[in-house]
């Protein structure tokens, strides 16, 4: 159960066979088919067996054997004909087989779907409960596999509070804290929640320190910017091997990366802004934890949309991600409208969007043209 949503990292034989022994799928009589070419014709029943149960006893020419889904198929039988087409005599003693069978009907052989020694799944398949359900089936209960990645994530800024409470003058409340663990947990890493930190160089830097060599991963939010007291940037400067970068898209404009500690554990620095945050947290730190979990599939899927409005925009040489309500129309075709606010704080839109609207530098899209969407929830 640990490993589901972990990916494997080793190939794994089946050491049985599955089913382990030829069995029926289908409640009725077990017989030899040859015996009802003739049919319809009265057989005598000479037991029953259920699943778990060995047949009593092997099955003779023309003779007939009561069986139940799951139960192994008795010696001497090659095919079940289904209870509906048959008709037991009221002593018992005999049935009437209404319909001719051929071999195997309704036989599960041995080895149907697994035989000693096959192939099952290979390093880098994502376990899920399925994979666990095979695997179970085959007795196998562990498995090498990535272990789920931890990472920390912390939030920074004087102007923060966490949790309920009364605000005080120039106060705003912590958003991207929880957001961002939640996104850690749906990306299938441990999330592990170091705290709101002040802006405070040296609280930063033993937040981080701490994070860097108690995770395998640190995300942080706030503190990035341009800004004086833009201090993770100061303190990933100082302390990691700091790359700052501004990118060409809105939101979501600046990042920081730095690699810290004896494990030199990146850290990632995504902005303040709520929607920015979670921007930055999609493009940028949603594929870097997957590779760390032993993904290969690092990108949500980006699909083509019709544009159910005109999204206006003016050349500012960077990419815009506009966030969209998407629906599909009867033929299944996508349509997407801009699902509220696009400011970086308006985080109430970026929570109805279905996904980010792609619109390249330029003059924006017309209504009922193309659009490219990077979808992040089935639609
Ligand atoms: P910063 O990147 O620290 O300059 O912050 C940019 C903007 O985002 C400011 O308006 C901050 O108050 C706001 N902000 C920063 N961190 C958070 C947070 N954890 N939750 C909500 N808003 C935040
Ligand atoms: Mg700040």
């Amino acid at each position: 159960m640990a490993a589901v949503g972990c990916v494997l990292a080793e190939s794994v034989t089946s050491p049985e066979a599955v089913p382990a022994f030829a069995n029926s799928a289908m409640d009725g009589y077990a017989l030899r088919a040859a015996d009802t070419a003739g049919a319809p014709v009265e057989l005598p029943v000479v037991g029953e067996v259920a699943a778990g149960h060995p047949a009593p006893v092997a099955l003779g020419p023309g003779e007939a054997m009561r069986i139940f889904t799951g139960a192994p198929i008795p010696e001497g039988a090659d095919s079940i004909v289904l209870v509906e087409r048959t008709q037991r005599r009221a002593d018992g003693a005999r049935v009437l087989i209404e319909v001719a069978v051929p071999p195997g009907r309704h036989v599960r052989p041995a080895g149907d779907d697994l035989q000693v020694g096959d192939s099952v799944f290979g390093p880098g398949e994502v376990i899920t409960a399925a994979h666990l359900g095979v695997l179970a089936g085959i007795g196998v209960g562990e498995v090498l596999a990535h272990p789920r990645p931890r990472v920390g994530v912390l939030s920074t800024g004087d102007e923060l509070v966490g949790g309920g409470g009364a605000l005080g003058p120039g106060q705003i409340r912590d958003s991207n804290r929880v957001m961002l663990l939640a996104l850690v947990a749906q990306t299938g890493c441990m999330a592990v929640d170091l705290g709101l930190i002040p802006d405070d160089e040296s609280a930063i830097t033993a937040a981080i320190l701490e994070g860097a060599a108690s995770c395998d991963a640190v995300i942080t939010t706030g503190g990035v910017s341009m800004g004086d007291i833009d201090l993770v940037k100061v303190v990933l400067e100082r302390i990691g091997d700091m790359q700052w970068m501004q990118i060409a898209i809105r939101p979501a404009k600046p990042f920081a990366f730095g690699q810290v500690g004896d494990r030199s554990t990146p850290v990632l620095g995504l902005p303040g802004n709520p929607v920015s945050s979670l921007v930055s947290f999609e493009l940028l730190a949603r594929p870097a934890l997957r590779r760390l979990a032993g993904r290969g599939d690092l990108h949500r899927p980006r699909v083509t949309a019709t544009a159910g409005e005109t999204f206006t925009r003016t050349p500012d040489g960077k990419t815009h991600f506009v966030r969209v309500v998407a629906t599909r129309d009867e033929h299944g075709a996508l349509q997407v409208v801009s699902a509220g606010g696009q400011g970086s704080h308006h985080l109430t839109a970026m929570a109805r969007a279905q996904g980010l609207a792609v619109i390249p530098d330029g003059e924006g899209i017309p209504a009922g043209g193309e659009v490219r969407v990077l979808l992040l929830v089935e639609v």
